[in-house]
């Protein structure tokens, strides 16, 4: 189980470190879930400072596709790599839809993420006129197929995949843990045509869309759904442990 807590554009340095040393208290020793904090890049640095020593790993939210060069504002796997992230969040929905990003811009990320020791979470997901017109699986697929292209997976702990309807994101409205199963099962499938059954039946699927305290549980009790990445919960340290607490 993974759980992760994606703290967007919220934060400054100072209330980013007060979170962070509230979310190290607030979730112990989660035993077999793996959590993580993905704090905006310009505190990514301060927080790893506090969560080094604890069981609480480090993600960023985005990254250039390339190593270094000429790209003003951007920031690369080996600069993730040296402030201690072990985790980056890819093709998230909101970076797709407000900066153009494509399932190929996708893929380069992965590479590049695998070439510098970053453990991915690729995020897919349907917006709501792609569900509504019968669409969803087809639209998934395609996210998956242009993602995952020509990406070769020797352990299954190296690559995590987020399912996350773009209709329930930050919206308050929740897949049902049918739906969130269905399409689960959907990309396990998925995964198991390109690497093998095995494979496919270790790497994490995580779903996210207002996963709350309430309804964590039964989400995260569904056969495919192997974690969380949260987004407006994880900005409370209480409700992000008692998240961490219900996939425990
Ligand atoms: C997210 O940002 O990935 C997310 C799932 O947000 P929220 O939990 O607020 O819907």
């Amino acid at each position: 189980m993974l759980v992760a807590g994606n703290w967007k554009m919220f934060t400054d340095l100072i209330t980013a470190r007060s979170l962070a040393k509230e979310v190290v208290e607030a979730v112990g020793s989660p035993g077999d879930v793996n959590v993580v904090v993905c704090p905006p890049a310009i505190s990514l640095h301060a927080i790893s400072e506090i969560v080094r020593t604890t069981p609480v790993g480090l993600g960023a939210q985005n990254m250039h596709e390339e190593a270094n060069g000429a790209f003003t504002g951007e920031i690369s796997a080996p600069m993730l790599r040296s402030v201690g992230c072990q985790y980056v969040i890819l093709g998230h929905s909101e970076r797709r839809q407000y900066f153009g990003e494509t399932d190929r811009g996708v893929n380069m990320k992965i590479l590049q993420a695998h070439g510098h020791d970053l453990l991915p979470i690729v995020c897919v997901g349907e917006a709501l006129d792609q569900r509504k017109s019968g669409r969803a699986e087809e639209v998934v697929r395609k996210q998956i197929d242009g993602a995952l292209e020509g990406i070769a997976v020797d352990d299954p702990a190296l690559l995590v995949i987020a399912y996350e309807p773009v209709w329930a994101i930050g919206t308050g409205e929740t897949a049902t843990p049918q739906q969130a199963q269905e399409m689960h099962a959907l990309i396990r499938s998925l995964l198991a045509d390109r690497y093998g059954e095995n494979k496919a039946s270790e790497i994490e699927i995580l779903y996210g869309g207002s996963v709350k305290p309430h309804n964590a549980v039964e989400l995260f009790g569904q056969r495919d759904v192997t974690g969380g990445l949260i987004g407006g919960a994880s900005l409370k340290a209480e409700d992000f442990a008692a998240i961490v607490q219900a996939a425990q």
